[in-house]
Protein backbone atom coordinates (compact mmCIF):
# COMPACT_ATOMS: atom_id res chain seq x y z
CA UNK A 1 0.00 0.00 0.00
CA UNK A 2 1.12 3.50 -0.94
CA UNK A 3 1.51 5.88 1.94
CA UNK A 4 2.07 9.31 2.12
CA UNK A 5 5.00 9.94 5.23
CA UNK A 6 6.55 13.45 4.53
CA UNK A 7 5.11 16.63 5.79
CA UNK A 8 3.52 19.11 3.20
CA UNK A 9 4.63 22.61 3.14
CA UNK A 10 3.68 25.40 0.95
CA UNK A 11 2.54 22.82 -1.73
CA UNK A 12 5.43 20.57 -1.24
CA UNK A 13 6.26 17.48 0.38
CA UNK A 14 9.29 17.82 2.35
CA UNK A 15 11.58 15.21 5.04
CA UNK A 16 11.24 16.30 8.49
CA UNK A 17 13.97 16.44 10.93
CA UNK A 18 13.69 13.02 12.44
CA UNK A 19 10.88 10.20 11.72
CA UNK A 20 7.61 8.67 14.44
CA UNK A 21 6.88 4.91 14.23
CA UNK A 22 2.97 4.52 13.46
CA UNK A 23 1.88 0.88 14.85
CA UNK A 24 -0.88 -0.92 13.55
CA UNK A 25 -2.67 -1.62 17.33
CA UNK A 26 -3.95 -5.03 16.33
CA UNK A 27 -0.19 -6.79 16.25
CA UNK A 28 2.18 -3.68 17.99
CA UNK A 29 4.12 -4.05 14.52
CA UNK A 30 5.64 -0.95 13.04
CA UNK A 31 3.40 0.15 9.40
CA UNK A 32 5.47 3.50 8.90
CA UNK A 33 7.59 6.13 9.66
CA UNK A 34 6.12 9.47 9.77
CA UNK A 35 8.71 12.98 9.17
CA UNK A 36 8.43 14.96 12.64
CA UNK A 37 8.76 18.72 12.21
CA UNK A 38 10.96 20.48 13.72
CA UNK A 39 11.23 24.39 15.04
CA UNK A 40 11.70 25.36 11.03
CA UNK A 41 9.37 22.90 9.60
CA UNK A 42 6.91 24.69 11.97
CA UNK A 43 7.67 28.41 11.35
CA UNK A 44 7.72 27.57 7.47
CA UNK A 45 4.21 26.41 7.51
CA UNK A 46 2.71 28.88 8.84
CA UNK A 47 4.72 31.15 6.37
CA UNK A 48 3.02 29.34 3.33
CA UNK A 49 -0.26 29.94 5.39
CA UNK A 50 -0.32 33.65 5.57
CA UNK A 51 1.20 34.12 2.41
CA UNK A 52 -1.37 31.61 0.48
CA UNK A 53 -4.05 33.81 2.81
CA UNK A 54 -3.46 36.74 0.62
CA UNK A 55 -4.64 35.39 -2.56
CA UNK A 56 -7.12 32.45 -1.49
CA UNK A 57 -9.33 34.08 1.03
CA UNK A 58 -9.76 36.28 -2.54
CA UNK A 59 -10.62 33.65 -4.43
CA UNK A 60 -14.06 33.46 -5.73
CA UNK A 61 -16.25 31.10 -3.31
CA UNK A 62 -17.14 28.96 -6.44
CA UNK A 63 -13.49 27.87 -7.25
CA UNK A 64 -12.76 27.24 -3.71
CA UNK A 65 -16.24 25.41 -3.24
CA UNK A 66 -15.68 23.29 -6.64
CA UNK A 67 -11.75 22.30 -5.24
CA UNK A 68 -13.82 20.52 -2.30
CA UNK A 69 -16.33 19.37 -4.52
CA UNK A 70 -13.87 17.48 -6.29
CA UNK A 71 -12.21 16.40 -3.18
CA UNK A 72 -15.47 15.12 -1.85
CA UNK A 73 -15.47 12.68 -5.13
CA UNK A 74 -11.75 11.69 -4.96
CA UNK A 75 -12.38 10.84 -1.29
CA UNK A 76 -15.22 8.81 -2.39
CA UNK A 77 -13.80 6.90 -5.33
CA UNK A 78 -10.98 5.94 -2.86
CA UNK A 79 -12.95 5.03 0.00
CA UNK A 80 -11.93 1.60 0.64
CA UNK A 81 -7.91 2.36 0.16
CA UNK A 82 -8.69 5.18 2.53
CA UNK A 83 -10.48 2.72 4.84
CA UNK A 84 -8.22 0.54 5.50
CA UNK A 85 -5.18 3.17 6.19
CA UNK A 86 -7.99 4.51 9.14
CA UNK A 87 -8.46 0.61 10.25
CA UNK A 88 -4.37 -0.02 10.42
CA UNK A 89 -3.26 3.27 12.20
CA UNK A 90 -6.54 3.28 14.50
CA UNK A 91 -7.57 -0.18 15.30
CA UNK A 92 -11.22 -0.33 14.17
CA UNK A 93 -12.94 -2.50 12.66
CA UNK A 94 -13.11 -1.98 8.64
CA UNK A 95 -16.88 -1.08 8.54
CA UNK A 96 -16.92 1.32 11.27
CA UNK A 97 -13.60 2.54 8.80
CA UNK A 98 -16.00 2.95 5.86
CA UNK A 99 -18.64 4.67 7.35
CA UNK A 100 -15.92 7.06 8.34
CA UNK A 101 -14.33 7.77 5.51
CA UNK A 102 -18.30 8.42 3.88
CA UNK A 103 -18.88 10.67 6.58
CA UNK A 104 -15.34 12.67 6.70
CA UNK A 105 -16.40 13.27 2.77
CA UNK A 106 -19.57 14.61 3.37
CA UNK A 107 -17.60 17.12 4.56
CA UNK A 108 -16.19 18.25 1.82
CA UNK A 109 -19.41 17.98 -0.45
CA UNK A 110 -21.70 19.57 2.52
CA UNK A 111 -18.92 22.74 2.70
CA UNK A 112 -18.37 22.93 -1.07
CA UNK A 113 -22.50 23.97 -1.02
CA UNK A 114 -21.92 26.56 2.04
CA UNK A 115 -19.08 28.08 0.34
CA UNK A 116 -20.77 29.96 -1.79
CA UNK A 117 -24.03 30.94 0.41
CA UNK A 118 -22.53 33.17 3.22
CA UNK A 119 -25.25 35.63 3.90
CA UNK A 120 -25.04 39.38 4.33
CA UNK A 121 -27.45 42.00 5.92
CA UNK A 122 -28.31 45.63 4.35
CA UNK A 123 -30.09 47.77 6.85
CA UNK A 124 -31.27 50.92 7.77
CA UNK A 125 -30.26 51.74 10.77
CA UNK A 126 -32.86 52.32 13.51
CA UNK A 127 -31.73 56.05 14.00
CA UNK A 128 -32.21 56.42 10.39
CA UNK A 129 -28.83 57.94 10.17
CA UNK A 130 -27.10 55.55 8.09
CA UNK A 131 -26.89 52.17 6.42
CA UNK A 132 -25.85 49.22 7.79
CA UNK A 133 -23.47 46.67 6.04
CA UNK A 134 -22.69 43.37 7.48
CA UNK A 135 -20.65 41.21 5.67
CA UNK A 136 -18.01 37.75 6.73
CA UNK A 137 -14.82 37.83 6.34
CA UNK A 138 -12.26 34.87 6.14
CA UNK A 139 -10.25 34.89 9.70
CA UNK A 140 -6.54 33.99 8.60
CA UNK A 141 -3.96 31.18 9.27
CA UNK A 142 -6.37 28.77 11.24
CA UNK A 143 -4.13 25.98 13.08
CA UNK A 144 -6.22 22.45 13.14
CA UNK A 145 -5.42 20.29 15.76
CA UNK A 146 -7.19 16.60 15.86
CA UNK A 147 -7.35 13.47 17.82
CA UNK A 148 -6.76 9.79 17.14
CA UNK A 149 -10.21 8.20 17.39
CA UNK A 150 -12.06 9.52 13.68
CA UNK A 151 -8.92 10.69 12.58
CA UNK A 152 -10.21 11.18 8.73
CA UNK A 153 -13.69 13.40 9.94
CA UNK A 154 -12.27 15.54 12.25
CA UNK A 155 -9.73 16.71 9.81
CA UNK A 156 -12.23 17.05 7.00
CA UNK A 157 -15.04 18.97 9.64
CA UNK A 158 -12.32 21.49 10.17
CA UNK A 159 -10.63 21.57 6.82
CA UNK A 160 -13.71 21.31 4.58
CA UNK A 161 -15.80 24.90 6.42
CA UNK A 162 -11.88 26.81 6.68
CA UNK A 163 -11.15 26.36 3.14
CA UNK A 164 -15.07 27.38 2.11
CA UNK A 165 -14.94 30.25 4.43
CA UNK A 166 -11.48 31.73 2.61
CA UNK A 167 -8.96 30.60 5.11
CA UNK A 168 -5.51 28.72 4.93
CA UNK A 169 -4.69 25.97 7.59
CA UNK A 170 -2.03 23.69 8.59
CA UNK A 171 -3.59 20.51 10.36
CA UNK A 172 -1.53 18.51 13.19
CA UNK A 173 -3.05 15.14 13.71
CA UNK A 174 -2.84 12.75 16.84
CA UNK A 175 0.85 11.18 17.10
CA UNK A 176 -0.80 8.23 16.67
CA UNK A 177 -2.92 8.38 13.31
CA UNK A 178 -1.07 10.50 10.41
CA UNK A 179 -1.36 8.40 7.93
CA UNK A 180 -5.00 9.09 6.94
CA UNK A 181 -4.49 12.98 7.66
CA UNK A 182 -1.36 12.70 5.03
CA UNK A 183 -4.22 10.71 2.74
CA UNK A 184 -6.53 13.36 2.88
CA UNK A 185 -4.09 16.07 2.28
CA UNK A 186 -2.67 14.24 -1.17
CA UNK A 187 -6.74 14.39 -2.38
CA UNK A 188 -7.05 17.78 -1.10
CA UNK A 189 -3.65 18.24 -3.70
CA UNK A 190 -4.97 16.52 -6.46
CA UNK A 191 -8.10 18.24 -5.94
CA UNK A 192 -6.58 21.35 -7.22
CA UNK A 193 -5.47 23.04 -3.62
CA UNK A 194 -3.38 25.68 -4.26
CA UNK A 195 0.15 26.00 -2.56
CA UNK A 196 0.41 27.03 0.94
CA UNK A 197 -3.48 26.73 1.62
CA UNK A 198 -3.30 23.68 3.29
CA UNK A 199 0.01 22.49 5.18
CA UNK A 200 0.99 19.25 7.24
CA UNK A 201 2.72 19.27 10.51
CA UNK A 202 3.57 16.25 12.92
CA UNK A 203 5.43 18.39 15.75
CA UNK A 204 8.88 16.37 17.26
CA UNK A 205 7.61 17.87 20.95
CA UNK A 206 3.50 18.85 20.54
CA UNK A 207 3.39 20.81 23.54
CA UNK A 208 5.97 23.08 22.85
CA UNK A 209 6.00 24.07 19.55
CA UNK A 210 2.13 24.15 19.09
CA UNK A 211 2.74 26.75 21.76
CA UNK A 212 5.07 28.90 19.92
CA UNK A 213 2.78 28.49 17.01
CA UNK A 214 -0.06 30.07 18.67
CA UNK A 215 2.24 33.05 20.01
CA UNK A 216 3.10 33.96 16.52
CA UNK A 217 0.82 36.92 15.18
CA UNK A 218 0.05 35.35 12.22
CA UNK A 219 -1.81 32.57 13.53
CA UNK A 220 -5.37 34.02 13.89
CA UNK A 221 -7.78 30.93 14.69
CA UNK A 222 -7.63 27.74 16.69
CA UNK A 223 -9.64 24.86 16.12
CA UNK A 224 -8.96 22.17 18.27
CA UNK A 225 -10.89 18.62 18.83
CA UNK A 226 -9.71 16.50 21.62
CA UNK A 227 -9.90 16.28 25.39
CA UNK A 228 -10.79 18.46 28.01
CA UNK A 229 -7.72 18.23 30.20
CA UNK A 230 -5.49 19.70 26.49
CA UNK A 231 -8.45 21.77 25.77
CA UNK A 232 -8.11 23.83 28.73
CA UNK A 233 -4.45 24.26 28.19
CA UNK A 234 -4.72 25.12 24.67
CA UNK A 235 -7.43 27.97 26.02
CA UNK A 236 -4.99 29.68 28.17
CA UNK A 237 -1.97 29.45 25.23
CA UNK A 238 -4.64 30.83 23.26
CA UNK A 239 -5.36 33.98 25.52
CA UNK A 240 -2.19 35.71 25.07
CA UNK A 241 -2.88 36.37 21.45
CA UNK A 242 -6.99 36.52 21.93
CA UNK A 243 -6.93 33.77 19.10
CA UNK A 244 -10.41 32.95 17.77
CA UNK A 245 -11.21 28.94 19.18
CA UNK A 246 -13.58 26.40 18.43
CA UNK A 247 -13.15 23.61 21.21
CA UNK A 248 -14.37 20.13 20.56
CA UNK A 249 -13.69 18.47 23.88
CA UNK A 250 -14.50 15.43 26.16
CA UNK A 251 -18.12 13.64 26.77
CA UNK A 252 -19.64 11.94 29.14
CA UNK A 253 -22.79 10.81 27.34
CA UNK A 254 -25.99 9.38 29.31
CA UNK A 255 -27.88 6.88 27.25
CA UNK A 256 -32.08 7.21 29.05
CA UNK A 257 -34.02 4.59 28.92
CA UNK A 258 -37.91 5.48 30.03
CA UNK A 259 -40.12 3.09 31.79
CA UNK A 260 -42.20 3.64 28.62
CA UNK A 261 -39.56 2.71 26.16
CA UNK A 262 -39.72 0.27 23.37
CA UNK A 263 -36.62 -2.29 24.80
CA UNK A 264 -35.77 -3.91 21.70
CA UNK A 265 -35.46 -0.44 20.14
CA UNK A 266 -33.42 0.79 22.81
CA UNK A 267 -31.04 -2.10 22.46
CA UNK A 268 -30.55 -1.33 19.08
CA UNK A 269 -30.03 2.23 19.75
CA UNK A 270 -27.20 1.25 22.59
CA UNK A 271 -25.33 -0.87 20.70
CA UNK A 272 -24.79 1.91 17.63
CA UNK A 273 -24.19 4.49 20.56
CA UNK A 274 -22.30 2.31 22.51
CA UNK A 275 -20.48 -0.28 20.06
CA UNK A 276 -19.61 2.51 16.39
CA UNK A 277 -15.62 2.52 17.15
CA UNK A 278 -15.62 0.50 19.72
CA UNK A 279 -16.53 3.00 21.90
CA UNK A 280 -13.74 5.36 21.28
CA UNK A 281 -15.85 8.36 20.45
CA UNK A 282 -16.72 11.02 21.72
CA UNK A 283 -20.47 11.20 21.06
CA UNK A 284 -20.25 6.92 22.59
CA UNK A 285 -22.88 6.13 25.44
CA UNK A 286 -21.29 6.50 28.76
CA UNK A 287 -23.17 6.13 31.19
CA UNK A 288 -26.75 3.67 30.56
CA UNK A 289 -29.36 5.33 32.98
CA UNK A 290 -32.21 3.41 32.95
CA UNK A 291 -35.75 2.60 34.81
CA UNK A 292 -35.63 0.21 37.54
CA UNK A 293 -38.74 -1.35 36.14
CA UNK A 294 -37.38 -1.94 32.79
CA UNK A 295 -33.55 -2.41 33.93
CA UNK A 296 -33.55 -6.56 33.88
CA UNK A 297 -34.93 -6.13 30.28
CA UNK A 298 -32.48 -3.97 28.91
CA UNK A 299 -29.49 -5.34 30.81
CA UNK A 300 -30.57 -8.70 29.64
CA UNK A 301 -30.62 -8.20 26.34
CA UNK A 302 -27.99 -5.36 25.93
CA UNK A 303 -25.57 -7.75 27.13
CA UNK A 304 -26.50 -10.61 24.98
CA UNK A 305 -25.95 -8.59 21.90
CA UNK A 306 -22.75 -7.45 23.09
CA UNK A 307 -21.46 -10.70 24.25
CA UNK A 308 -21.98 -11.90 20.17
CA UNK A 309 -19.75 -9.15 18.76
CA UNK A 310 -16.82 -10.55 17.43
CA UNK A 311 -13.56 -9.50 18.81
CA UNK A 312 -11.04 -8.97 16.18
CA UNK A 313 -8.45 -7.53 13.68
CA UNK A 314 -10.13 -4.46 12.28
CA UNK A 315 -9.10 -6.24 8.46
CA UNK A 316 -10.41 -9.53 9.42
CA UNK A 317 -13.77 -11.14 7.87
CA UNK A 318 -16.65 -10.68 10.26
CA UNK A 319 -14.55 -7.99 13.04
CA UNK A 320 -17.52 -6.04 14.87
CA UNK A 321 -15.23 -5.08 17.25
CA UNK A 322 -11.20 -3.90 16.50
CA UNK A 323 -8.29 -2.93 18.70
CA UNK A 324 -7.97 0.40 21.14
CA UNK A 325 -5.38 2.82 19.15
CA UNK A 326 -2.52 1.56 22.02
CA UNK A 327 -1.94 -0.76 24.67
CA UNK A 328 -1.91 2.27 26.59
CA UNK A 329 -5.21 3.51 25.87
CA UNK A 330 -6.42 -0.46 26.32
CA UNK A 331 -4.82 -0.11 29.94
CA UNK A 332 -6.72 2.92 30.75
CA UNK A 333 -10.10 1.21 29.68
CA UNK A 334 -8.83 -1.68 31.67
CA UNK A 335 -8.19 0.32 34.82
CA UNK A 336 -11.43 1.91 34.82
CA UNK A 337 -13.86 -0.96 34.62
CA UNK A 338 -11.16 -2.69 37.83
CA UNK A 339 -12.06 0.49 39.34
CA UNK A 340 -15.81 0.20 39.16
CA UNK A 341 -15.87 -3.55 40.02
CA UNK A 342 -14.11 -2.47 43.24
CA UNK A 343 -16.47 0.34 43.91
CA UNK A 344 -18.94 -2.49 43.96
CA UNK A 345 -20.07 -2.79 40.41
CA UNK A 346 -20.91 -6.13 39.02
CA UNK A 347 -19.97 -7.45 35.81
CA UNK A 348 -22.38 -9.10 33.39
CA UNK A 349 -20.39 -9.85 30.33
CA UNK A 350 -16.30 -9.10 30.09
CA UNK A 351 -13.83 -7.09 32.24
CA UNK A 352 -11.29 -9.91 31.32
CA UNK A 353 -7.97 -8.04 28.99
CA UNK A 354 -7.19 -10.89 26.27
CA UNK A 355 -3.42 -11.99 26.64
CA UNK A 356 -1.51 -10.91 23.10
CA UNK A 357 -0.14 -8.07 21.24
CA UNK A 358 -2.87 -6.51 19.96
CA UNK A 359 -4.49 -3.29 22.02
CA UNK A 360 -7.66 -5.77 22.17
CA UNK A 361 -10.67 -5.14 25.23
CA UNK A 362 -13.97 -7.52 25.31
CA UNK A 363 -17.61 -5.74 25.36
CA UNK A 364 -18.22 -5.41 28.80
CA UNK A 365 -21.37 -4.88 30.80
CA UNK A 366 -20.77 -3.83 34.56
CA UNK A 367 -24.08 -3.08 36.57
CA UNK A 368 -23.07 -0.09 39.08
CA UNK A 369 -25.11 2.64 41.70
CA UNK A 370 -24.77 6.17 41.57
CA UNK A 371 -21.68 6.88 43.32
CA UNK A 372 -19.57 4.24 41.57
CA UNK A 373 -16.25 6.57 40.02
CA UNK A 374 -16.89 5.15 36.37
CA UNK A 375 -19.78 7.01 35.64
CA UNK A 376 -17.54 9.81 35.85
CA UNK A 377 -14.98 9.09 33.62
CA UNK A 378 -15.04 9.16 29.68
CA UNK A 379 -14.26 5.16 28.67
CA UNK A 380 -13.70 5.42 25.58
CA UNK A 381 -13.92 2.17 25.07
CA UNK A 382 -16.49 -0.80 24.63
CA UNK A 383 -17.59 -0.89 28.33
CA UNK A 384 -21.42 -0.19 29.33
CA UNK A 385 -22.29 1.01 32.83
CA UNK A 386 -25.63 0.69 34.11
CA UNK A 387 -27.71 2.31 36.62
CA UNK A 388 -31.08 2.76 37.63
CA UNK A 389 -33.71 5.31 38.63
CA UNK A 390 -36.88 5.85 39.72
CA UNK A 391 -39.12 8.77 38.32
CA UNK A 392 -37.68 10.95 35.32
CA UNK A 393 -36.89 13.74 37.74
CA UNK A 394 -34.10 11.59 38.91
CA UNK A 395 -33.22 10.24 35.18
CA UNK A 396 -32.66 14.11 34.24
CA UNK A 397 -30.70 14.84 37.59
CA UNK A 398 -28.35 11.76 36.83
CA UNK A 399 -27.62 12.77 33.55
CA UNK A 400 -26.28 16.39 34.66
CA UNK A 401 -24.57 15.01 37.29
CA UNK A 402 -21.38 15.63 34.82
CA UNK A 403 -18.93 18.69 33.78
CA UNK A 404 -19.71 17.59 30.81
CA UNK A 405 -22.38 18.08 28.15
CA UNK A 406 -21.51 16.74 24.05
CA UNK A 407 -24.59 14.70 23.83
CA UNK A 408 -27.53 12.64 25.35
CA UNK A 409 -29.54 9.85 24.45
CA UNK A 410 -33.05 9.39 25.10
CA UNK A 411 -35.51 6.24 24.50
CA UNK A 412 -39.18 6.78 25.51
CA UNK A 413 -42.38 5.90 23.21
CA UNK A 414 -44.04 9.37 24.11
CA UNK A 415 -42.75 11.57 21.75
CA UNK A 416 -43.58 14.33 24.28
CA UNK A 417 -41.47 13.00 27.50
CA UNK A 418 -38.78 12.35 25.07
CA UNK A 419 -38.58 16.13 24.46
CA UNK A 420 -39.14 17.36 27.69
CA UNK A 421 -36.37 15.64 29.07
CA UNK A 422 -34.39 16.30 26.07
CA UNK A 423 -34.98 19.84 26.83
CA UNK A 424 -33.94 19.43 30.82
CA UNK A 425 -30.36 17.67 29.84
CA UNK A 426 -27.36 20.07 29.35
CA UNK A 427 -25.85 18.99 26.47
CA UNK A 428 -25.22 20.39 22.95
CA UNK A 429 -26.93 17.70 21.35
CA UNK A 430 -29.68 15.02 22.32
CA UNK A 431 -30.84 12.03 20.20
CA UNK A 432 -34.24 10.56 20.78
CA UNK A 433 -35.13 7.07 19.76
CA UNK A 434 -31.73 7.32 17.66
CA UNK A 435 -28.42 5.68 18.52
CA UNK A 436 -26.18 8.46 16.00
CA UNK A 437 -27.34 11.97 15.37
CA UNK A 438 -23.63 13.22 13.51
CA UNK A 439 -24.56 14.86 10.32
CA UNK A 440 -22.69 17.33 8.51
CA UNK A 441 -25.58 19.18 8.05
CA UNK A 442 -26.40 19.35 11.14
CA UNK A 443 -24.08 21.58 14.09
CA UNK A 444 -22.42 19.88 16.21
CA UNK A 445 -21.04 20.83 19.73
CA UNK A 446 -21.08 20.24 23.15
CA UNK A 447 -22.22 22.56 26.27
CA UNK A 448 -20.33 23.16 29.54
CA UNK A 449 -16.51 21.55 29.40
CA UNK A 450 -17.69 19.60 26.37
CA UNK A 451 -16.12 22.86 24.41
CA UNK A 452 -17.61 26.25 22.77
CA UNK A 453 -18.56 26.46 19.39
CA UNK A 454 -20.41 24.13 16.71
CA UNK A 455 -18.81 22.21 13.51
CA UNK A 456 -20.71 21.27 10.63
CA UNK A 457 -24.42 22.66 9.53
CA UNK A 458 -25.04 26.31 8.74
CA UNK A 459 -22.76 26.83 11.83
CA UNK A 460 -19.84 25.22 11.09
CA UNK A 461 -18.43 27.91 8.66
CA UNK A 462 -18.79 30.73 10.81
CA UNK A 463 -16.29 29.20 13.16
CA UNK A 464 -13.33 30.45 10.48
CA UNK A 465 -15.21 33.36 9.51
CA UNK A 466 -15.23 37.06 11.14
CA UNK A 467 -18.53 38.85 11.20
CA UNK A 468 -17.93 42.52 9.81
CA UNK A 469 -19.98 45.72 10.44
CA UNK A 470 -19.83 48.60 7.77
CA UNK A 471 -21.77 51.64 8.58
CA UNK A 472 -22.44 53.92 5.79
CA UNK A 473 -23.16 57.43 5.54
CA UNK A 474 -26.26 58.23 3.53
P1 LIG B 1 -5.88 14.50 23.25
O1 LIG B 1 -4.91 13.74 24.05
O2 LIG B 1 -6.47 15.71 23.84
O3 LIG B 1 -5.12 14.84 21.87
C1 LIG B 1 -5.78 15.52 20.85
C2 LIG B 1 -4.77 16.26 20.00
O4 LIG B 1 -4.16 17.26 20.80
C3 LIG B 1 -3.64 15.39 19.45
O5 LIG B 1 -3.33 15.82 18.16
C4 LIG B 1 -2.51 15.68 20.42
O6 LIG B 1 -1.24 15.51 19.84
C5 LIG B 1 -2.75 17.15 20.69
N1 LIG B 1 -2.12 17.62 21.93
C6 LIG B 1 -1.91 16.95 23.08
N2 LIG B 1 -1.30 17.76 23.98
C7 LIG B 1 -1.12 18.95 23.38
C8 LIG B 1 -0.57 20.20 23.79
N3 LIG B 1 -0.05 20.38 25.00
N4 LIG B 1 -0.56 21.22 22.91
C9 LIG B 1 -1.08 21.06 21.68
N5 LIG B 1 -1.61 19.91 21.22
C10 LIG B 1 -1.65 18.87 22.07
O7 LIG B 1 -7.12 13.61 22.77
P2 LIG B 1 -7.10 12.17 22.10
O8 LIG B 1 -6.75 11.17 23.14
O9 LIG B 1 -6.34 12.18 20.82
O10 LIG B 1 -8.65 12.03 21.69
C11 LIG B 1 -9.61 11.64 22.56
C12 LIG B 1 -10.39 12.81 23.13
O11 LIG B 1 -10.93 13.58 22.06
C13 LIG B 1 -11.59 12.36 23.93
O12 LIG B 1 -11.67 13.12 25.11
C14 LIG B 1 -12.78 12.66 23.02
O13 LIG B 1 -13.99 12.86 23.69
C15 LIG B 1 -12.31 13.87 22.33
N6 LIG B 1 -13.05 14.06 21.07
C16 LIG B 1 -13.98 15.03 21.01
C17 LIG B 1 -14.73 15.21 19.85
C18 LIG B 1 -15.76 16.28 19.75
O14 LIG B 1 -16.18 16.56 18.63
N7 LIG B 1 -16.20 16.88 20.83
C19 LIG B 1 -14.51 14.37 18.75
C20 LIG B 1 -13.54 13.37 18.85
C21 LIG B 1 -12.81 13.23 20.03
P3 LIG B 1 -0.28 14.28 20.21
O15 LIG B 1 -0.96 13.07 19.68
O16 LIG B 1 0.96 14.61 19.50
O17 LIG B 1 -0.15 14.27 21.71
Amino acid sequence: MQLKTDLYIDGAWVKGDGTLPVTDPSTGSVIAEVATAGEAHCDAAVTAAHNAFKTWSKTAPRVRSEILRKAFELMIAEADHLAKIVSMENGKVFSDAKGEITYAAEFFRWFAEEAVRTPGDYRQAPSGDKRILVTHQPIGVSLLITPWNFPAAMATRKIGPALAAGCTVILKPASETPLTALAIIEILERAGVPKGVVNFILPSKTGPMISKMLHDPRVRNLSFTGSTEVGRTLLKESADNVLRTSMELGGNAPFVVLDDANIDDAVAGAMLAKMRNGGAACTAANRFIVAKSVAEEFTTKFAKAMGALKLAPGLEDGAQLGASVSIKERNKIADLVSAAVKAGGKLILGGTTPEGAGAFYPATVVTVDKANPILNNEVFGPVAPIVTFDGDAEAIELANSTEYGLISYVYSSDLKRAIKTAEAIESGMVAINRGVISDPAAPFGGVKQSGLGREGGFAGIYEFLETKYIGVEI
